[in-house]
């Protein structure tokens, strides 16, 4: 059992899970995303120690325990699993912090930023 980061994340990116993981199990890609590769953070399936830290740090809900995640991101779980099997593809993230230590780069969206992200994706409410 382990923590993923699904597309919902998708460009958004804004590194407020890096933040609260104990094992910095949380990584980032070290080139441009590509089809296969999007522009996501991505959690290593064997190092998360499924604390579930991260998820409710996640303002647009993009992350999920394994076996609780919708159907429609099935695919999500071995894009995950893509930092174990090629990890020189990927670096672990370090969230940003301006010169007084806080973070940057938090976005606040609106419930209704986060329904229209989910339909975007096809995942329910
Ligand atoms: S569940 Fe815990 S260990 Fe796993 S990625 Fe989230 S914060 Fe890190
Ligand atoms: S907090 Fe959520 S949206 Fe932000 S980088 Fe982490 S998984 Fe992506």
């Amino acid at each position: 059992m382990a923590y993923l980061i699904t597309r919902l994340c998708i460009d958004c990116v804004d590194k407020g899970c890096v933040d609260v993981c104990p094992v910095e199990c949380i990584y980032e890609l070290k080139a441009a995303p590509t089809a296969e590769l999007p522009n996501m953070l991505y959690i290593h399936p064997t190092e998360c120690i499924s604390c579930g830290a991260c998820e409710p740090e996640c303002p647009w809900r993009a992350i999920f325990e394994d076996r609780e995640t919708p159907g429609i991101l099935a695919e999500d779980v071995e894009i995950n699993a893509k930092t174990e099997e090629q990890p020189s593809l990927f670096r672990v993230a370090k969230p940003s912090r301006d010169q007084q230590g806080r973070l940057l780069h938090r976005i606040k969206p609106t419930t209704d930023d986060v329904k229209a992200n989910r339909r975007k994706w096809h995942v329910g409410d």
